[in-house]
């Protein structure tokens, strides 16, 4: 006897299931992720696993999709579509792996690998080389015919290109291109639609249009992966099977590979983990298919699953959360950057609390308010984006979104220059701006001061040791050595990479002041141009906007600039200094202080790594080897130095320490 909770619990799943396979199959607008769905049919898998008497064959378990939809003529599958197991990690693919190995009795087998392609599994049927019927999965037996629409996809072939004598089934994955998808749903928001939430229900939406002209206008391609059934004689294997429906004009994936051990499977995983957004279409893991086709009839099916056959699914990469709050960050320039603070959620293993929205119109354009349920994106290493709210589970409490009309920050009036997407906070002395202004000011391109890391000019702020960015040129050791775990190496350091930064060209002292719009090839094209901050300061926006590739925004940017009494005194300071801010005539590499002596570094350093040193020697005029022999002039020997030390010993060559190295060059290190 089951216990009446369990039996209340799969009957509460199979409702679930039941209502998101609608949303999903038939109005292409889930409303929880495809993790948050595959959970769902876990657990009931496991509870039917344990109580067989309760499976029914009418259980989301045993049958696939939905039903066709109205306004479709149905189509009857002659061999059925059907799913496809999971496996979302090593250790269930090899399970999957030796459980046909045990049902084959030990037999070993070749397996092909593909990208599981995030679209819309179709049935093609041509007739005498002929496409006469075009059908979607439906429920596995009986699907939409779709005929009108597919002949809009140009990859699918209206003609066979060799003779197919009979009736013969293709089936393959429609798919909607990544790079048409944001267009699509930009275009959607625009017309007060829904947006899609991935491309594989946009897909799904275009080939189920009952107008073939609305498909016709879509990007739809088509990746052709198996055989339904052939009157004519076909291989004997999947592998070759795909060989000769390419030969035939079908579209297969270039990627599939054919392998003989499970390890390369594996190998193929973890290759296309990496690489998935590569290609413009959506994967959400890889087919593995056991290829002999004897071996599938041998392993049959369970439910609605083939043995022979496992998707083995990549981490997710999109989630549904609550959007509790819209905060807001002032950037460098003022500009008012809003983001989203979300109910924490796992996106493929990253647990996320906030992603980026973009600007105000964004955020409208994609009809976002506060306290929806939201999709949310993670792509490689960029910040997470939220894609889209969730409309169908809106409960009336959502509100929209609103810029403040003043800065978060300091209160600072925030204004919006016709044809600027950023709302702009226009305090100069913002301390929001200012942090934003002295990071970007010390960061690699710009001063390239090293040791100035985030916490350090957050620090220097809090102790008002800088007001603005030129204090950094007046502080001292001392006033370092006032700040909460500042050590006195540190400390010299930190002094010493300031004073070197004085010499960083015009180009970059001109990007590192931060002025709005003038990113560093901007930076460069101004500083051949003008040679000196004083002869930039000075021109007026039409001398400014003649040049190539400086347009009327950076032309009145540059001159708003240098109109603002607070940045000429920050120049001066800067000058004062002794920061460059003007172009230095070419220098002959025979006057550089390390003309022709040859260097090599072993060990390592405190203030430089490997690289850096070695450009840095070569910006001064001089080479570097390595290893060392009778022309090196110099070791530079770090901590724990290797055998290049026992050389220089041996053949006298004289050795610096990394401090002699920086007493040698001065303040050019
Ligand atoms: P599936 O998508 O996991 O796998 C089967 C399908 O993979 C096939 O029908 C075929 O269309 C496709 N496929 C792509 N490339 C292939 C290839 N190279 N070879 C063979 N097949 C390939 O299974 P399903 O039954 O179509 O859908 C179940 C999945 O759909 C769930 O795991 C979930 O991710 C998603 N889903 C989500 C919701 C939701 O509300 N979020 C609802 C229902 C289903």
């Amino acid at each position: 006897m089951v216990d009446s909770s369990v039996i209340e619990r799969v009957e509460w799943l199979r409702w679930e299931i039941n209502r998101h396979n609608y949303l999903y199959y038939v109005m292409d607008q889930p409303e929880v992720s495809d993790a948050e769905y595959d959970r769902l049919m876990r657990e009931l898998q496991s509870l039917e696993g344990q109580h067989p008497e309760l499976v029914t064959p009418q259980s989301p378990t045993q049958r696939v999709g939905a039903a066709p939809a109205e306004g479709f003529a149905e189509v009857e599958h002659p061999v059925p579509m059907l799913s496809l197991a999971n496996a979302f990690d090593e250790q269930e693919l090899q399970a999957w792996h030796r459980r046909a190995t045990n049902l084959l009795q030990g037999a070993t087998f070749d397996m092909v690998c593909e990208l599981k392609i995030d679209g819309l599994a179709v049935a093609l049927t041509y007739e005498n080389g002929r496409f006469v019927r075009g059908a979607t999965r439906g429920d596995g037996y009986r699907g939409e015919d779709v005929t009108h629409n597919l002949r809009t996809i140009r990859s699918i072939p209206l003609v066979l290109r060799g003779s197919v004598p009979g009736r013969f089934e293709a089936r393959g994955e429609v798919f909607f291109p990544m790079s048409g998808f944001q267009r699509l749903n930009e275009e959607r928001i625009a017309a007060g639609q829904a947006p899609f939430a991935n491309p594989r229900n946009a897909a799904a939406g275009a080939v189920r249009q009952l107008d073939s002209r609305i498909t016709a206008q879509r990007p739809l391609d088509i990746f052709i992966y198996g055989l339904g059934y052939s009157e004519s004689p076909v291989p004997d294997n999947h592998w070759d099977t795909l060989q000769l429906l390419m030969s035939l004009g079908f579209k297969v994936n270039p990627h599939n590979a054919l392998c003989h051990y499970l390890e390369k499977v594996e190998e193929y995983y973890k290759i296309w983990v990496e690489r998935r957004e590569e290609v413009d279409y959506g994967t959400d893991g890889m087919v593995v298919k056991i290829n002999p086709f004897e071996s599938h009839e041998r392993l049959g099916y369970v439910g609605r699953e083939p043995r022979w056959a496992v998707a083995y699914k990549f981490p997710a990469t999109q989630a549904i959360t609550r959007l509790l709050d819209i905060g807001i960050n002032v950037g460098r320039t003022g500009s008012l950057n809003p983001y989203a603070i979300l109910e924490p959620v796992n996106v493929g293993g990253v647990v996320v609390k906030q992603a980026t929205l973009h600007n105000e119109d964004d955020i409208r354009r994609k009809g976002i308010r506060v306290g929806d349920w939201v999709v949310v994106e993670r792509a490689g290493e960029v910040i997470p984006q939220v894609v889209g709210p969730v409309v169908g589970r809106r409960n009336g409490q959502e509100r929209e979104f609103t810029m403040p009309a003043s800065c978060p920050r300091c209160g600072g009036p925030i204004v919006r220059t016709e044809g600027e997407a950023m709302a702009r906070c226009t305090n100069a002395a913002c301390p929001a701006q200012l942090f934003e202004l002295l990071k970007h000011f010390v960061s690699r391109g710009g001063m390239d001061i090293e040791g100035m890391g985030e916490k350090l000019c957050l620090a220097l702020l809090e102790a008002g040791l800088v007001k603005d960015i030129a204090d950094l040129y007046y502080i001292s050791k001392e006033d370092l050595l006032k700040l909460e775990r500042m050590a006195e190496k540190s400390a010299s350091n930190i002094m010493n990479a300031i004073e070197r930064s004085k010499t960083r060209s015009f180009a970059r002292s001109l990007f590192a002041l931060g002025i709005l719009h003038i990113g560093s090839e901007t930076a460069e094209i101004l500083a051949h141009r003008f040679r000196s901050i004083d002869t930039l300061a000075t021109a007026t926006e039409e001398e400014l906007t003649v040049i190539p590739s400086i347009g009327p925004k950076i032309s009145h940017s540059i001159a708003a600039y240098f109109k603002v009494d607070s940045n000429l005194k920050i120049i001066e300071k800067l000058r004062r200094a002794g920061v460059c801010l003007e172009e230095r005539a070419p220098v002959q590499k025979a006057e550089l202080p390390l003309a022709e002596l040859q260097f090599v570094v072993t060990g390592s350093l405190v203030n430089f790594s490997r690289s850096r040193i070695e450009a840095r020697i070569k910006e001064l005029g001089g080479a570097v080897g390595s290893s060392v022999s009778r022309k090196t002039d110099y070791l530079i020997a770090g901590e724990d130095p290797g055998s290049k030390l026992a050389d220089a010993q041996r053949l006298g060559t004289r050795i610096l320490s990394e401090t002699e190295f920086l007493e040698m060059v001065g303040a050019q290190g």
